[in-house]
C-alpha cells in the first residue's frame, strides 16, 4: 500500500511507529480493524488507501496520558466542556490533532473518520461508517451481539451503524456511564435502520 500523498512514511515505517505507541494486544486490534475496513471498503466501494490509514491510526492516541488531551484541547481551542469527558471520548475526537502533529496528516476525510470512530455522527461519510463498524466487528472482538453486527455489516452498512450504536448506548446505560451527546445524535440519526 502506498500512503503518499497522505503521509510520507512507508507502510513498514508507519506500522513500527504505531506499534511503539501501544500494547501488543491493541496493535493486533488495529491490524484486525484494518483488515475488516479493507473488506468493507471493497464491499461498499470506499477508497482502500484512506480506509487502511484511518484504520491503522484510529486508536493511535488511546494510550496517551490525560495531560496530552487536555493540552490539545487548550491549544486547538476545542470546546472546553470536552475536558469533563475522558479517554474513551478523547482518543478519537482529540486524538486526530495529535495524528496531524505527529504524521503531518491533513486529509480531512481520514481525520474525520478517526475523530468519529467512537461516537459516530448524525451525518457519517462512507469512510466514517467503514471505520466505525470495522472497529466494532474486527475478528478479535468477542461479545454478545458481535455476530449479529458482522452479519448486518455484510448486508447494509447503515443497519450495522444503527445496531452498533444501540448496543453501545445499552451497554453504557447498563454500566451507569455518561453518554456523549454526539453518540445520542448518531443513535437518533440511524435508529430508523434498526
Ligand atoms: P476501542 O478504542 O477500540 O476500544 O473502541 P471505541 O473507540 O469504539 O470505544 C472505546 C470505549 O468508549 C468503549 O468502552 C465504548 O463503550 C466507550 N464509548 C463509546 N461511546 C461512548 C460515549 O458516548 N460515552 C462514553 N462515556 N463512552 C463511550
Ligand atoms: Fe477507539
Ligand atoms: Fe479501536
Amino acid at each position: 500500500m502506498i500512503y503518499e500523498p497522505y503521509i510520507s512514511l512507508s507502510r513498514e515505517a508507519l506500522l513500527r511507529v504505531i506499534a511503539e505507541q501501544m500494547s501488543e494486544k491493541r496493535f493486533r486490534h488495529v491490524l484486525g480493524v484494518e483488515r475488516v475496513a479493507l473488506e468493507l471498503a471493497d464491499r461498499y466501494a470506499c477508497d482502500p488507501v484512506k480506509a487502511s490509514l484511518a484504520a491503522l491510526l484510529h486508536d493511535y492516541a488511546k494510550e496517551q496520558p490525560d495531560s496530552v488531551f487536555l493540552d490539545l484541547i487548550d491549544r486547538y481551542q476545542l470546546n472546553p466542556t470536552l475536558k469533563t469527558w475522558g479517554n474513551n471520548v478523547w482518543h478519537g475526537l482529540v486524538g486526530r490533532y495529535l495524528i496531524t502533529e505527529q504524521f503531518g496528516l491533513t486529509d480531512e476525510e481520514i481525520l474525520t473518520a478517526i475523530a468519529r470512530h467512537t461516537v459516530g455522527a448524525s451525518d457519517m461519510t462512507l469512510l466514517d461508517k467503514v471505520i466505525y463498524v470495522a472497529d466494532y466487528i474486527e475478528p478479535g472482538r468477542d461479545f454478545p451481539g458481535v455476530e449479529t453486527a458482522r452479519q448486518l455489516a455484510a448486508e447494509d452498512l447503515d443497519k450495522a451503524v444503527a445496531y452498533e450504536t444501540a448496543r453501545t448506548i445499552e451497554h453504557l446505560t447498563y454500566k451507569g456511564l455518561p453518554i456523549y451527546p454526539q453518540t445520542l445524535e448518531t443513535y437518533n440519526a440511524y435508529v430508523r435502520y434498526l
